[in-house]
C-alpha cells in the first residue's frame, strides 16, 4: 500500500484534509487514535495510507513541536498578537501575558499595533521593540504594515489573538479575503455561533505559509487553557535574560528582593517599566499554581 506525510489543513466531523505534495487528500483516521485520546489537529504532520480502494487514512501523528486547545492546533510557528492604539485602548497586560504563553510554546510571539490611523503608536512601539520582541506597525483601516504582516507569514504556521475589538478579523480579511469573516460588533451578532463550533481551518499563502481562520479567538480562551508557573515565567520575558543570573539570590522571584539585578535594571532603564509591572502582576496571580492543578 501506497504512504505519504502531510500536513492537516482542516478536521471536520471525524474527516480530515491532509495537504500533501500538490493535492489534499480527504481522509479518515485510525480508530487507534481515538483509544489513545488523541485527535489529530489542524496543523499536525501525519502519516497517510492510501488504499487501492477506499478512502485514504491518517495512521500516524508525527510529532509535536507545541499544541493549544484553544484554539485546537498543533505546529504552531508564530503568534501574531494584535493590540489597538485606541477603540479599545491597549491592555498591556493582556499582551505580556499571550507573549509569556507564546514564548513557553516555543512559539514566536508579534505584537501587531493595529488602528494606527486612529492615534500615535510610538509608545506602545516602544515598549515592545525593546523588550527585542517583533512588533508591526499596522492600520487594517487604510492597509498601512499590510505587507510586513505579509512577508513574516512566509513558510510559517500563524495564527491571530488578541481582546475582542482590536481589529484581528479586519486584518484577517485583508490577508486573505478568502476569510470572509464578519467584523464590528453588530455583525458578530448576527451571525453568533458561525465561528465558534468550528475547527480550526489553515489557509495555504503564495508564500508557502498557513493563515489559522481564528477570528473567535480571544486572549481569554488562550489563558483559560494555557498557564505558565511562576518559576517559568522570568524564562518568557526574553529581555531579563542579561540579568537573571546576576541576582544575589539564586532564588529570586524579581518581585522586590533584596539584591534583584532585573529589579536594578528596571530602574536603570534597561528595562521597561510596563513590561516589568505586568511580569510582577502575572507573578503573583501564578503563584500559587501547582503543576497538578493544571492536570
Ligand atoms: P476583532 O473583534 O478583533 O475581530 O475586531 P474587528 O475586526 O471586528 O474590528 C472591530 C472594529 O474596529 C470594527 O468596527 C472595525 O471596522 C474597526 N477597525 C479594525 N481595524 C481598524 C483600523 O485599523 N482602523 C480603524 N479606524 N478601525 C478599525
Ligand atoms: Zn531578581
Amino acid at each position: 500500500m501506497k504512504e505519504t506525510t502531510g500536513l492537516i489543513v482542516k478536521g471536520i466531523g471525524g474527516f480530515y484534509y491532509v495537504k500533501a505534495a500538490d493535492s489534499v487528500l480527504e481522509c479518515r483516521a485510525r480508530g487507534i487514535f481515538r483509544k489513545n485520546k488523541q485527535t489529530p489537529l489542524a496543523g499536525d504532520q501525519v502519516k497517510v495510507s492510501l488504499p487501492e480502494t477506499g478512502m485514504p487514512m491518517v495512521d500516524e501523528i508525527l510529532p509535536r513541536r507545541n499544541s493549544l486547545i484553544r484554539p485546537p492546533i498543533a505546529n504552531l510557528d508564530r503568534l501574531f498578537i494584535v493590540v489597538s492604539v485606541c477603540d479599545p485602548g491597549p491592555n498591556t497586560l493582556v499582551v505580556d501575558k499571550l507573549i509569556s504563553i507564546a514564548e513557553h510554546k516555543e512559539i514566536e510571539p508579534v505584537v501587531i499595533v493595529n488602528k494606527t490611523d486612529l492615534a500615535d503608536p510610538t509608545e506602545l512601539l516602544d515598549i515592545y521593540r525593546r523588550a527585542g520582541i517583533p512588533v508591526c506597525r499596522v492600520s487594517a483601516g487604510t492597509g498601512e504594515g499590510i505587507e510586513q504582516v505579509r512577508d513574516l507569514l512566509t513558510n510559517r504556521i500563524c495564527a491571530f489573538t488578541g481582546n475582542s475589538g482590536v481589529g484581528k478579523s479586519s486584518l484577517l480579511n485583508r490577508l486573505d479575503p478568502r476569510l470572509g469573516l464578519a467584523t464590528g460588533d453588530i455583525s458578530k451578532k448576527l451571525g453568533r455561533g458561525r465561528h465558534t463550533t468550528r475547527q480550526v481551518e489553515l489557509y495555504e499563502q503564495e508564500n508557502g505559509g498557513y493563515l489559522a481562520d481564528t477570528p473567535g479567538f480571544s486572549s481569554l480562551d488562550l489563558e483559560r487553557c494555557e498557564t505558565v508557573l511562576a518559576g517559568e515565567l522570568a524564562g518568557c520575558f526574553r529581555e531579563f535574560a542579561p540579568f537573571v543570573t546576576d541576582c544575589k539570590f539564586t532564588s529570586c522571584s524579581h518581585t522586590g528582593e533584596k539584591g534583584c539585578a532585573v529589579k536594578a535594571a528596571v530602574d536603570e532603564g534597561k528595562i521597561h517599566p510596563s513590561r516589568y509591572r505586568s511580569y510582577v502582576e502575572l507573578y503573583n496571580a501564578v503563584k500559587n499554581i501547582k503543576e497538578w492543578e493544571l492536570k
